[in-house]
């Protein structure tokens, strides 16, 4: 069959095969008369053309049908498809297309969304809901990216993508004016269709037509990144918001006061604990802001400026702790105890301050109170230091006065003792010399007495006194010594003086070195058996003088042997009380030895014996000293000293 020419038949199948195709038709689907020509009809229409209307059988088609139907090039014609069947099998078909209904004509710009690899885009027939035209980036958008692009033309829209439509098409809005297409739905960062981490902004824009959509366009662009960076940044924010509300909360639970002062002295944060510590605690913007309504004061009274304050301080750059202060507040009064420090910029400037600040008004008070108890205890304590004070000097004067009462008897009966035998001799009565002999040895005993206990008195009123002199030790030993000879004779005691050296020179005080030997030799004789025997020794290594006194007596038991030195300290035992006198002797041996800044020890086994070690500084002859005698007549102090021995 020829063309058809000059004629409104687009088409012409015998049975069900096209014949003739018309060159308007061909010229509105792009396609040549070969591809065309023998093809099945039906086959034709839904296969090359894509026609939307797939519900239909185009070679039997009684009635008008409009759809869309698909160029050579995939463009969209909407046509209107009658057919006239001429004899049983032979059938003409007219294709008419719509006037005025090109898209990519009447609507220029919206081809460019299709040439755009970067969005998807799709433009879909309303209400049939099938695609018109897409590109690549749609498919990947639909989820369906193994389609070919060409296959989806025609077709429905998925059953994802019809759900989709149908959420937005509820707010599809009629354009306002007389326009056709200005109504657009803009969706931002919306999930992806398949519920996947993809996120697409969409703008739908319906174009109308008659009152009507006609079909719609939409324009799917990625927003994952952006959504991905704007939900992250979200996320932290978050972060940021619950770490500022865990650290807010720490700071207001904190109970110490917590203040930020930044660099220009701008109050940044006040906790709680700090808020109750000013005085209406809203007004504190700035530094120094506080001192409209309170007065501060150091602890010592004096008056703060706003400068002095901590935070200023701080902020010149310096820390401080624990700085004390009074505020004097409209409503009360507290103490307050402060500590700063800077926190410093990357240049190493200070950028703001720290002030921690704690209420220590109760602390103050006890210790206020704890003071005023001290002051108050001391004033007892001095009271009662002066009036026992003046009790001791009052009990050493009475005592003193005593003791020289009653040496003054005694003095007044030696005197008496020694005239007799002077106006008896040279033929004294024998009975009235044993009588005169037993006076004097009584009147020695008490007046021995009587000088310890005045020394005993002299120490613990603190007058003891030390007068040193140029001495030569082994004269002034060997000398006393000598004079208790007469003693020992009698017990028949043989009694050794030894030195490591022919003379020592120190400068010590004489009269104490003899009451000390004395002492120790009258409690060696009196503790030593008959013909014991008895060892005095005196060594010096230069620094130190050691004078021992060695016995073989009875000895003295090791938990007594501290006690004796104690003033009244005795040994309690039958073997020594038939010795026994006062228990002064060794603590005024042990209170000279220490005025004279040594020592007095002893060794002493029970049944064997003891030495006694006197040990003294050997300080040497001073130049412009006096010079005792070391070898004078000590018979009379050693009479006295031994008065308790020999009757
Ligand atoms: P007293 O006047 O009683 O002798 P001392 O203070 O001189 O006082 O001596 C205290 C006591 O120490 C003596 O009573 C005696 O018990 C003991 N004592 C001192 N020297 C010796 C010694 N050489 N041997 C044994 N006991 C001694």
């Amino acid at each position: 069959m020829a063309p058809l020419v000059d004629t409104d038949v687009s088409l012409v199948a015998d049975a069900g095969r096209i014949v003739a195709v018309s060159d308007a038709f061909l010229n509105l689907i792009g396609y040549s008369a070969d591809d065309v020509l023998h093809r099945p009809v039906d086959t034709f229409f839904r296969s090359a053309l894509r026609a939307t209307s797939q519900d239909v059988d185009f070679q039997t088609l009684e009635r008008p049908v409009s759809c869309y139907v698909f160029t050579a090039s995939l463009m969209a014609r909407e046509v209107t498809l009658i057919v006239r069947h001429l004899r049983p099998t032979l059938a003409e078909y007219y294709v008419q297309e719509v006037p005025n209904s090109r898209l990519e004509e009447r609507f220029f710009l919206v081809n460019q969304f299709f040439y755009n690899a970067n969005v998807a885009s799709l433009l879909f027939a309303w209400p049939g809901l099938h695609v018109l035209r897409a590109n690549q980036r749609y498919l990947e958008y639909a989820g369906q990216p193994s389609d070919a692009l060409p296959s989806v033309f025609g077709k429905p829209l998925t059953q994802r993508m019809q759900r989709r439509v149908r959420e937005v098409s509820g707010r599809f809005e009629p354009p306002a004016a007389q326009l056709d297409y200005a109504s657009t739905l803009q969706l931002y960062g919306v999930p992806a269709l398949d519920g996947g981490q993809r996120y697409w902004d969409e703008i739908w824009t319906p174009i109308w037509e008659g009152g009507g959509i006609r079909c719609v366009l939409c324009v799917f662009s990625d927003a994952t990144e952006r959504v991905r960076l704007r939900i992250q940044a979200q996320e932290k924010d978050a972060l940021i918001h619950l770490q500022r509300e865990q650290l807010q909360a720490i700071v207001d639970s904190m109970s110490d006061g917590l203040m930020l002062v930044d660099r220009s002295g701008e109050v940044k944060l006040l906790n709680q604990a700090a808020r109750s510590l000013y005085y209406d605690p809203d007004s504190l913007h700035r530094i120094g802001d506080t001192f409209r309504h309170t007065r501060y004061f150091d602890l010592e009274g004096n008056r703060l400026e706003p400068q002095d304050t901590v935070a200023a301080c701080v902020l010149q750059g310096k820390a401080i702790q624990h700085r004390g202060m009074r505020c004097e507040r409209p409503d009360r009064t507290l103490y307050m105890s402060e500590s700063g420090s800077p926190i410093y910029d990357e240049e190493g400037n200070v950028s703001s301050a720290i002030v921690c600040s704690r209420d220590v008004s109760a602390q103050m008070e006890r210790n206020k109170m704890a003071l005023d108890e001290q002051r108050h205890l001391l004033e007892i304590e001095q009271l009662q230091r002066e009036s026992l004070q003046r009790a001791i000097e009052m009990k050493d004067q009475i005592f003193s006065l005593i003791t020289h009462e009653l040496k003054t008897p005694l003095a007044v009966i030696d005197l008496a003792v020694q005239s007799i035998e002077r106006a008896e001799s040279p033929h004294p009565d024998s009975r009235l010399a044993m009588y005169l002999g037993s006076i004097r040895q009584s009147n020695y005993r008490q007046l021995r007495l009587v000088n310890n206990l005045l020394d005993m008195a002299r120490i613990s009123s603190g007058h003891i006194r030390v007068r040193r002199q140029n001495v030569d030790l082994v004269a002034l030993c060997r000398s006393i010594v000598d004079s208790v000879r007469i003693f020992t004779e009698k017990k028949g005691i043989s009694l050794v003086f030894h030195a490591d050296s022919e003379s020592l020179a120190v400068f010590t005080d004489a009269e104490k070195m003899e009451r000390m030997l004395l002492n120790l030799l009258s409690n060696a004789i009196k503790f030593s058996p008959d013909g014991g025997p008895i060892d005095v020794a005196l060594s010096c290594d230069g620094c130190w003088v050691s004078l021992t006194v060695r016995d073989q007596g009875i000895g003295i038991p090791l938990d007594k042997q501290e006690i004796i030195f104690e003033r009244f300290g005795q040994v309690d035992s039958s073997l020594s009380r038939s010795a026994e006198g006062t228990g002064i002797g060794l603590a005024l041996v042990r209170q000279f030895a220490q005025a004279l800044e040594g020592s007095v020890s002893v060794v002493s086994s029970l049944g064997h014996g003891s030495t006694f070690t006197l040990r003294l500084p050997a300080l040497p002859h001073q130049s412009d000293a006096d010079c005792a005698l070391g070898d004078g007549d000590f018979s009379q102090a050693a009479t006295i000293e031994f008065a308790d021995l020999f009757n």
